[in-house]
């Protein structure tokens, strides 16, 4: 399987209507703290709060004509967009979750217009749940990161950077499995292959960071972040998305909870913008001095902002938060 860079536009064809070609603008405060122009691609802006729009509506768009309906098992923001993306086409839609997943994201997918399956109570019984349905129903099921159509969906993102600000340095881009950061620099590297991608993580459980080092994919324990979004495997048996993150990315950062809790905290007092932990990495790879220095204008995607509004209001506040078995310290703005 080999994707192009005229994936990419065919991708953005299709999705051109449904997903929103999203605003770029300038955060001064960034760039006074860079030292160059610092701009933010708000996928935040999309319909479902979300970039993973664009990914689903091509992978959908792309489906072969038997296929029956879609399924997925993701409960975050690849949930949003399949459900989302299936209901603009009039489609069936299935989210699979585990009994453990919280009401209020049950609640928001089917809001959305999915329906949805709770089996067991852990995600791989979710997944098997999904796999049956695939067998039983004739439901496709779409992968969140490593399927053609989803990664040349994400790539779109690098098109409209680009032809917006054809002199960008680099980009800045959040990493999980790598759907994103793969197809961006795809697109970015064929048209500008001196462009610099950095792909940023958080430095528990980053499985990409680890795999692309290991030379393989390999497995990583997951633990609670603020970063959400970003945790997961990138899965053993990896297609794509490993091989395109391994020759297209310049760099892979990492970054801390403490140094996500106050990217969050700048993005918000400084550009007056909600996002969730997994939208400010690049931010916060900034505001730590781990990245190079640029003698040009940057990017970053902020990626999405489905949040937990009760863990973001303690960030606002300067207060401490929960993950699991540790505490990332709080500390009021500017402090
Ligand atoms: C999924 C997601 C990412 C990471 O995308 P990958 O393709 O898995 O690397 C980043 N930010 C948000 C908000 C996401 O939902």
């Amino acid at each position: 399987m080999n994707l192009t860079l005229a994936d990419i536009f065919a991708a953005q064809n299709t999705i051109a209507g449904i997903a929103a070609d999203t605003p770029l603008v300038p955060s001064p405060f960034m760039s006074a703290q860079c030292g160059q122009e610092f701009l933010l691609k708000l996928e935040i802006a999309q319909p479902i709060g979300a970039f993973k729009l664009r990914g689903a509506v091509n992978a959908i768009a792309n489906l072969a004509e038997e296929v029956a309906g879609v399924t997925c098992c993701s409960t975050g923001n690849h949930g949003r967009g399949v459900a989302f993306a299936a209901a603009q086409r009039g489609m069936r839609a299935v989210v699979c979750m585990s009994s453990m997943v919280p009401k209020a994201k049950v609640d928001g997918i089917r809001a959305l217009g999915a329906e949805v399956h709770i089996a067991g109570t852990s995600q791989d019984d979710a997944q098997s749940e999904s796999l049956r349905l695939c067998e039983t129903d004739g439901l496709a099921e779409i992968s969140p990161f490593d399927d053609p159509f989803v990664i040349a969906g994400q790539g779109t993102i690098g098109l409209e950077l680009l032809a917006a600000r054809p002199d960008l340095e680099a980009i800045l881009v959040p990493l999980s499995g790598g759907g994103l950061a793969g197809g961006i620099a795809l697109a970015a590297k064929t048209i500008r292959p001196d462009i610099r991608v950095i792909g940023i993580s958080m430095d528990r459980g980053a499985a990409m960071h680890e795999s692309i080092r290991a030379g393989h994919p390999v497995e990583v324990t997951e633990v609670e972040s603020l970063a959400d979004s970003l945790g997961g495997g990138i899965g053993m048996d990896n297609r794509l998305s490993f091989s395109l993150c391994r020759d297209y990315l310049d760099e892979t950062v990492l970054v801390s909870e403490e140094e996500i809790y106050s990217a969050m905290q700048t993005l918000y007092y400084e550009d007056r913008i909600v996002a969730e932990g997994g939208s400010v990495v690049g931010l916060a790879a900034m505001l730590a001095g781990k990245l190079p220095s640029f003698s040009g204008p940057v990017a970053t995607v902020v990626t999405g902002r489905n949040l937990d509004m009760s863990v973001f209001t303690r960030i606002v506040n300067g207060e401490d938060v929960t993950l699991g078995d540790t505490v990332v310290r709080g500390k009021p703005y500017g402090a």
